[in-house]
């Protein structure tokens, strides 16, 4: 079984549906309420752990009800939860969502998600250094993105980047991450002076830009190549890009090449959209096996 470390970020998503948006100072009464697992390092390591890795967590939960659901939730998927520290001095994140209108606002509270920091992650050297593959997100402070890049550097054990939520990012993570899996929008706040093009060529076999239900697009040295996604009835595509880059690195870590790594990331993606919520449609290893 290949060993896959995720570090980032975990919450609860509370979720209430309206027929439309309240204003400021107005009391209405909503639809229904869902209390979610999320949080895009929660959802990759449920994913990848789904996907038949050996998973490992590193992150922070707040010392309440809403942590001990994650820690539950990690543990009903087989995610190792030894490296996840409940912390007193902070709650566990929160995303409030209101869906309306059809569309959906949120406030992100990040909670104990801000106490991932480069000291915190020490504590869990021994397992970065002996895992096949890193997989991060942006959900946490940007000085532990810059920490992990240089540990996994370090230690050369290959990082794969998820650069979302969009910041701006150092040319040095860029250039110690083995691969970066922005989707289009996250990519044109990263490379806002280049075309996509310039960008895919810039950072060939590294660069992997996904387009939705197009699929993924990289430069391999020669040509540009689209690896197509497969076609599917969505119902809710909330979680996609997490299913997509945790299956990426179960491939990966199983030595497959980068393009079968992105067909198996495509179909395990695809079938995450067809079911709700972000965690609720990630497929098992039978279910992208059966579909591949
Ligand atoms: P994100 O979810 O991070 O915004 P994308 O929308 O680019 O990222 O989706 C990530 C991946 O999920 C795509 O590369 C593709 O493999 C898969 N995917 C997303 N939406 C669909 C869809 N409607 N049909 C099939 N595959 C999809």
């Amino acid at each position: 079984m290949s060993k896959i470390v995720v570090i980032g970020s975990s919450s609860i998503d509370l979720v209430v549906s309206a027929s439309k948006r309240p204003n400021a100072g107005e009391t209405i009464i909503g639809d229904s309420f869902k209390t979610v697992p999320g949080g895009k390092g929660a959802n990759q390591a449920v994913a990848a752990a789904r996907l038949g890795a050996e998973v490992y967590m590193i992150g922070c939960v707040g010392k309440d009800n809403y942590g001990n659901t994650i820690l539950d939730n990690f543990r009903n998927n087989n995610v190792c939860i030894d490296f996840v520290e409940p912390v007193t001095h902070s709650e566990t994140g929160t995303a409030h969502i209101v869906l309306a209108e059809g569309d959906n606002s949120i406030i992100v509270v990040k909670g104990a998600n801000d106490y991932i920091t480069p000291d915190f992650i020490n504590k869990a050297k021994s397992v970065i250094q002996t895992a096949d593959i890193v997989l991060i997100q942006q959900e946490i402070p940007e000085e532990t993105v810059e920490h992990v890049a240089e540990l996994c550097d370090f230690f050369q054990v290959p990082l794969i980047l998820n650069p979302a939520p969009a910041r701006v990012i150092s040319e040095n993570v860029i250039e110690k991450a083995a691969y970066l899996t922005p989707n289009e929008h996250e990519t044109s706040i990263l490379f806002e002076d280049m075309t996509k093009e310039e960008a895919l060529r810039k950072y060939p076999n590294k660069l992997l830009i996904t387009e939705g239900r197009n699929g993924v697009r990289y430069f391999n040295g020669e040509v540009e190549v689209l690896v197509p996604s497969y076609n599917v009835e969505a119902v809710d595509t909330t979680g996609a890009g997490d299913t997509f880059n945790a299956a990426f690195a179960v491939a990966l870590s199983e030595g497959k090449s980068i393009e079968n790594s992105l067909q198996f990331a495509n179909r395990a993606a695809s079938l995450s959209v067809m079911k709700f919520g972000a965690q609720g449609g990630m497929p098992t290893r039978s279910e992208v096996e059966r579909n591949l």
